[in-house]
């Protein structure tokens, strides 16, 4: 009998990273059956555990829920609603005090960019960070996708990225390959090998480039199960031609480091909420506020994540039968490209030169990088900063943008806010 070597190492390599991640998908697997009513009560009695937990344990919301007169042990959904919404910058700022002690217990080092180029660090606990991989699994079995199976990944700011060592590892992969590239040759290069992919993920604008290119060269795969986008707003016309040369339109995965996954698109083209996961709420903004009740080691409750969502009427029903609450559209989460000279660029990228300046020298510096013509930037920066400052920012940008964007770098302290979040690249090119 034959096996399947990559099955056997996906395995061996989760019960040595996730040893609790089998369990969360089988248990994942059994209460997407569940009715609503079914969901809705497994999801407040893990709400409530997870909040009796935080609030004997975490010294932040102990001291919370003492001035707001609840007890942990008999938390009820109103109390909860009563608990104050916490913004990226609050929760910024309050880290050492809700941060929990590291305990025995394997952990995960994760990050994720605050609005305009912070960087929050947390730890993931095991079965945390095992659930938010379930997650992601079972959004991949809706699409009939294997873990193990052969797949194309373009770098991304993603939310599995958790460890340093592996960061670490990306960016090296990144430096050497420059998959993020949007040029034609390293596209190219792709081409033998999409005969054996089974699916992609990655930044939607780059798997619209890679369909653009196949287009031209007449080539329709036909292997593939699943395209997935994450990060970045996908495009109607994106998906025209994803849908075209690949024969799958692209799906969204949403979620965040801090929060997990949100949603998954199932195979009828709706975002369901991760009830087993998370508690959703939005504000008279429309505002997404998100509690990731499996957030032990790093409490994320009532969140303000900075997306506006549109959620679908309670009573939307979706053909694949699952009744987990659909979002209708996210909005906020706009990846527009820096053009250079010859090249694209995704704005992320700006996020990882000000990422690897707060790890090399930590050095944390708002930024907001504007752009009005092709192959030149202007990055604002909030802090006057020295000259020495100025030359690593020009170094590190060189080494993914080299010469073809000419950068400016201004200091402003006003930045310009759009429509509620602070966006750290705006463009007046189309
Ligand atoms: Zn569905």
């Amino acid at each position: 009998m034959y096996m399947n070597l990559s099955k056997i190492l996906f395995r061996i390599g989760a019960k040595y990273r996730n040893p609790s991640l089998w369990n969360h998908y089988s248990e994942l697997k059994k209460t997407e059956k569940y009715s609503f009513e079914e969901l809705k009560a497994y999801q407040e009695f893990h709400l409530r555990k997870y909040l009796s937990y935080v609030g004997e344990t975490s010294v932040y919301y102990k001291d919370l829920f003492q001035k707001l007169g609840i007890n942990p042990k008999t938390i009820t959904l109103k109390d909860f609603f009563n608990i104050p919404v916490i913004s990226k910058s609050e929760l910024l700022s309050r880290k050492s005090e809700s941060y929990q002690e590291k305990k025995s217990e394997k952990e995960f080092l994760c990050e994720t960019s605050g609005t305009s180029g912070e960087v929050l660090t947390f730890y993931r606990n095991e079965s945390w960070d095992s659930f938010n991989r379930a997650s992601m699994l079972r959004g991949y079995s809706w699409h009939g996708v294997k873990p193990w199976e052969s797949n194309l990944y373009f770098w991304g700011y993603n939310t599995d990225v958790s460890e340093r060592r592996k960061i670490r590892f990306l960016d090296f992969l990144l430096n050497r390959y420059r998959m993020f590239d949007y040029d034609e040759k390293s596209l190219f290069s792709l081409e033998k090998k999409l005969p054996k992919v089974k699916y992609i993920e990655g930044y939607s604008s780059v798997i619209y480039e890679l369909a653009k290119l196949m287009e031209k060269r007449g080539i329709n795969p036909k292997n593939l199960k699943m395209i997935k986008g994450t990060s970045e707003k996908i495009y109607p016309h994106y998906q025209d031609v994803v849908k075209k040369v690949f024969g799958h339109k692209i799906v969204s995965e949403y979620g965040a480091a801090e929060t997990g996954i949100i949603a998954f698109e199932c195979a009828e083209g709706n975002m369901h909420i991760n009830m087993e996961g998370v508690y959703v709420e939005t504000d008279e903004n429309n505002e997404i506020i998100v509690t990731n009740f499996h957030s032990y080691s790093f409490p994320i409750i009532r969140y303000k994540l900075g997306d506006s969502v549109i959620l679908a009427p309670g009573d939307k029903k979706c053909k694949c039968g699952l009744q987990h609450p659909i979002i209708e559209e996210i909005n906020g989460r706009i990846g527009k490209s820096i053009l250079g000279e010859n090249k694209k660029y995704p704005s992320l990228t700006l996020y990882y030169v000000f990422k690897n300046i707060y790890l090399k020298h930590k050095v944390q510096i708002n930024y907001q990088a504007h752009q009005t013509e092709k192959g030149k930037l202007d990055i604002w920066l909030k802090e006057d900063v020295s000259e020495k400052m100025k030359d690593l920012i020009l170094l590190e940008a060189y080494k993914y943008f080299e010469t073809d964007i000419d950068l400016n770098i201004l200091h402003r302290t006003n930045f310009r806010q759009k429509s509620g979040k602070l966006r750290d690249f705006i463009t007046t090119i189309d």
